[in-house]
Order: C-alpha cells, then sequence, then structure tokens
C-alpha cells in the first residue's frame, strides 16, 4: 500500500467524521429551534386562553375591565412572528422551503406542495 493511498483513507476519514460532526450540531440546533417553536405555540395557547376569559369575564359582568385586546393581540402578533422565524432559521439547517400556504417544509427544488398542492414559484 502506498502513502498516497493512505493519505487519501485519512483525509476520507476526516471529511466523513467532520460531516457527521457537522449533522449532529445541526440536528442539536433543529431540536433547540423546535423545542422553542413548541414554548411560542404554548405561550400563544397562553394568550388565546386569556383573551377568551376576558370575553366571558365581560359577558358575566357586563364591563370590559382593566383587559386590553390591543395589547394580548399585539402579544399574538409578536409570537406568531418568532414563530415564523424560528421556522426559517429550521428551514435553512434542513435545507428545505416553507410552503406559504400550509406551512410545511417541502424539498428545496419541489415544484408543488405534497401536502396542500400549493404550486412554487
Ligand atoms: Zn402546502
Amino acid at each position: 500500500m502506498g502513502m498516497e493511498f493512505l493519505d487519501a483513507v485519512k483525509e476520507k476519514i476526516t471529511m466523513t467524521a467532520k460531516s457527521a460532526a457537522k449533522k449532529s450540531t445541526e440536528i442539536v440546533e433543529i431540536t433547540k429551534l423546535k423545542v422553542a417553536v413548541a414554548e411560542e405555540m404554548s405561550a400563544i395557547d397562553k394568550i388565546f386562553r386569556s383573551i377568551g376569559e376576558a370575553i366571558y369575564e365581560t359577558y358575566k359582568t357586563g364591563e370590559e375591565g382593566d383587559f386590553s385586546f390591543e395589547e394580548k393581540c399585539g402579544a399574538l402578533d409578536e409570537a406568531y412572528e418568532k414563530v415564523e422565524d424560528l421556522n426559517a432559521r429550521i428551514a435553512e439547517l434542513k435545507n428545505t422551503k416553507i410552503c406559504p400556504t400550509c406551512k410545511k417544509h417541502m424539498e428545496k427544488d419541489a415544484l408543488f406542495c405534497s401536502v396542500c398542492g400549493e404550486r412554487f414559484e
């Protein structure tokens, strides 16, 4: 076996190890981002719940109280924006694109969404 062959094998092993390390870093990163999305979604649920409770309170008492729907809806907008940002980062790491209609991840070169049938530009 010549040195050249051994060097080539070594290089191949190094490249594979590097790409495996990169892959696992990406998986960890994607998992973190998914946890952040789940947290944001649960925050959204809480806001919706508090809006619902305020509506019921208003129905019961006939008074609006000091509840600010504007503030709650603003918080919803903010949370949805965060979710969109997080999903965009996930798509970047997974090398996918997000269907604008159903928000599912699709192959970057997909022409149609395989979930909702949306046609991509
Ligand atoms: Zn879709």
